[in-house]
């Protein structure tokens, strides 16, 4: 097989494009017009492949699905407005009221919330420690249908138990889903620990550039779903792996419209040419930068999955071509964080990840902060806590701007 960036470069290609076109241009069209009305029926009908409303199908939209599944190494893509979207829409799609997930405790805060809303209308969650396969195993009910992970958590840096989940979720025949944002399927590949379903925020690595929002769910092939009660009739049609992924965009895509546009398709579909390319630069800047910090007299604690006092070092080594490109560190004592952020320049004040601009955000006084002190504490996010997005500057000028940083709070 040739390699990710080859392949990733190629994929609209593999199509026939009009005049010879180098990317899947921008389609934007609404609906799809036909000459025979009969046509048009059987494409409605599924009998024949074609376009029939936006909403859910879009050809641009559709070439970016492809080059996802080729990153993945999954069977079949849909693409959604968001992150967000993607994961609401698949958990909507594919559970009922009574039935039970499991998720990692350690999440993004924003799936943390939509989990919780799915509780109050009666699809019930447990948040346990899935840096331990035990934790999940214990939480396991009969009504229990999927189990939800992350690969890197945001911002403490925590690695789930991923191939033991896993090996898990297999034996006791519950939907695995894991949402490789932090890592991107050029760091990780979920299908190598039998993940049935992916989730990708594009708006982060993949898109990379913070100019478009956007978010998919890749089928990985593996799970059995006709073992899985919640597929409607309409949807078991053709090969049984296809089935989950075909109630996620007929009736989960449609039903809800958060679909991805097509001018932010081709933004992320330009962008996803160089993730490798600018992973390899953050994962290599953001080891240099750790390591600087690590020494540093006016830190207190650095988290990155790199550093080989981390809880999970040896599973990301084991797992992910880098350790990622986000870690976060506590300030000393008697480092004022407004000073000290205020002084740095190169470096963004601001939320997102996965950018190719550095970021860095003050955690528990923006977005975790809605939640209180005491949760704060109980999940080890310290007052002081900064979580540092690395970007793609060359990593001399990242080191001289939390130097001057350091300068100016009066430190050394
Ligand atoms: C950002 C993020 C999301 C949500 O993505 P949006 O595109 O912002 O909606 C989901 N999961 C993880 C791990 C993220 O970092």
């Amino acid at each position: 097989m040739k390699g990710f960036t080859t392949r990733i470069v190629h994929s609209d290609r593999q199509e026939a494009i009009e005049h010879g076109s180098l990317h899947k241009p921008i389609h934007a069209t609404v609906a799809y017009g036909y000459d025979d009305a009969r046509e048009l029926a059987a494409v409605f009908q599924g009998r024949r492949p074609g376009f029939t409303y936006g909403r859910q199908v879009n050809p641009t939209v559709e070439a970016l699905q492809d080059k996802i599944s080729r990153m993945e190494n999954g069977t079949q893509t849909v693409c959604f407005a968001t992150g967000m979207a993607a994961i609401g829409t698949m958990l909507f799609a594919l559970l009922r009221q009574g039935d039970h997930f499991i998720s990692s405790s350690f999440l993004f805060g924003n799936t943390n919330s939509l989990f919780n809303s799915f509780a109050v209308q009666g699809i019930d969650v447990s948040f346990v420690d899935a840096t331990s396969v035990d934790a999940v195993a214990d939480a396991i009910t009969p009504e229990t249908r999927l189990v939800f992970v992350e690969t890197i958590a945001n911002p403490r840096t925590q690695v789930s138990a991923l191939e033991e989940i896993g090996a898990l979720c297999r034996e006791r025949g519950l939907v695995y889903v894991v949402d490789n944002t932090m890592t991107s399927p050029f760091l990780f590949q979920p299908l190598s620990v039998d993940a049935s379903l992916v989730v990708n925020s594009l708006t982060k690595y993949i898109g990379g550039h913070g100019n478009a929002l956007g978010g998919a769910i890749t089928e990985m092939g593996l799970f059995d779903w006709r073992k899985f009660d919640n597929i409607y009739d309409t949807y078991k049609t053709g090969g049984s792996e296809k089935w989950a992924i075909s109630q996620i965009k007929k009736k989960g895509l449609r039903d809800f419209g958060a679909s991805l546009a097509p001018e932010a398709a081709h933004h992320i579909a330009v962008g996803a040419e160089t993730l490798a390319l600018r992973m390899e630069r953050q994962c290599a800047s953001a080891q240099v930068l750790v390591e600087y910090l690590a020494r540093h007299s006016q830190i207190k604690a650095v988290y990155y999955p790199g550093m080989p006092d981390h809880p999970e070092h040896a599973r990301a080594k084991k797992l992910f071509r880098y350790p990622g490109a986000l870690f976060s560190f506590e300030l000393a004592a008697d480092v004022d964080i407004w000073a000290f952020m205020n002084a740095l320049d190169v470096i963004v004040k601001s939320s997102n990840l996965g950018d190719n601009r550095t970021l860095a955000i003050p955690v528990a006084h923006t977005i975790y902060f809605e939640m209180g002190a005491e949760r704060r504490a109980s999940m080890g996010i310290d007052e002081s806590l900064i979580r540092i997005s690395v970007g793609i500057e060359e990593p001399a000028d990242l080191l001289a701007d939390f130097d001057a940083a350091f300068a100016a709070v009066g430190g050394d």
